[in-house]
């Protein structure tokens, strides 16, 4: 599996576009992995192209989705590779519906819980091998990183650099987990304590980028019984509405919050472009506290998919626009 992948997820028309009498201007081509967008305000103009790891549209199941794109990633994390999953897209794409998913039908299962089932399953069979399981989950809100599983969810936290251990959060909770159902609690319990704001895109939308991450320990016992220790690490990561703010039509302490979103979301587009260009000696993870926490996580031995979320209706065909040219510079 190639170091970065990206792959674009359009999901269906939903009953507000159809009410409204939006037409679809996305489509996809799965087995090229292509996506086009067309203009509906250049009619006879020929659409955009971009291409992609992968291309689903909505009768692609997360479960296809995670079964070839994710579940290299997380298999690579139960041998001792450290690998991020993002979901990026304008509030309302998908992203949650991506990575927490929904319990029925079960195709739709997030990929989150997906991975919970993969990482104790792997546990199960393996042999000769010990495992510590932990998980983390924290938020960053305003460049303000707070701890969704502390005992006080609004304390704000210090990113640290240690000399062996690289980046760190002081202060953040590690949860040992021992199984699927454990990690499932722990992870709706965060979900509740995300902080919420209101635009006019989305009365629920989410303004913080949150990171789910297990973190392993595996501990393998050689035929001279000497033990071998190995660390890795699986972010989960759900991006704040990547949206302009002249659309969601925010002010004041709004406009200074959806800035820095911004600022955050165009911090990682450069490291992940960076890392996929492969001839920077520079790799910018310093520009925000996003990509400076998950800079042990981001090139280097590790793995990274994007999945960015689309919606097809033609009164988003800016931000559908915005959201592929991001992918394809991740490219
Ligand atoms: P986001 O997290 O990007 O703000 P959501 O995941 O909450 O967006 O999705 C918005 C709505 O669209 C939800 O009601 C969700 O169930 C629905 N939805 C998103 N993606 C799909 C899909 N691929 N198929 C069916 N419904 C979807």
């Amino acid at each position: 599996m190639e170091a970065v992948k990206v792959v674009v997820r359009c999901r269906p028309l939903n009953a507000r576009e159809r009410a409204l009498g939006c037409a679809a201007v996305v489509s996809v081509d799965s087995a090229r992995g292509r996506c086009a967008l067309r203009n509906p305000a250049a009619a006879g103009q020929p659409p955009k192209q971009f291409a992609f790891d992968g291309a689903y549209r909505q009768e692609h199941g997360t479960e296809q989705i995670y079964n070839e794109v994710a579940y290299p990633l997380v298999e690579g994390v139960t041998e001792g590779y450290n690998g991020t999953i993002f979901a990026y897209g304008q509030t309302g794409s998908g992203k949650s519906f991506t990575m927490q998913g929904v319990v029925d039908p079960s195709t739709e299962k997030g990929i989150i819980p997906r991975a919970f089932e993969h990482i104790f399953e792997s546990i199960q069979c393996a042999e000769n091998t010990k495992f510590l399981v932990r998980a983390s989950y924290l938020e960053i809100y305003n460049e303000d990183v707070r701890d969704l599983l502390g005992a006080d969810t609004k304390q704000k936290l210090e990113l640290k650099e240690h000399p062996e251990k690289g980046m760190y959060v002081k202060g953040l909770s590690l949860h040992t987990v021992h199984s699927v159902v454990q990690c499932e609690r722990i992870m709706e319990m965060g979900w509740r304590n995300r902080a919420v704001g209101y635009t006019l895109m989305n009365k629920d939308s989410s303004r913080s980028h949150s990171i789910f991450t297990i973190h392993m320990e595996i501990c393998t016992v050689d035929e001279r019984g000497q033990d071998h220790l190995r660390a890795a690490k699986l972010n989960l990561v759900d991006l704040a509405g990547s949206e302009r703010q002249s659309k969601t039509g925010a002010t004041g302490e709004r406009l200074k919050e959806a800035t820095k979103i911004n600022l955050s979301l165009s911090a990682l587009g450069n490291v992940i472009s960076a890392l996929v260009d492969g001839r920077c000696k520079h790799i910018p993870y310093r520009d925000s506290k996003l990509t400076r926490l998950l800079q042990d996580s981001l090139g280097g031995n590790t793995k990274t998919l994007m999945i960015a979320c689309l919606s097809p209706a033609d009164n988003n065909y800016d931000e559908s626009l915005s959201t592929l040219r991001y992918a394809n510079r991740a490219k």
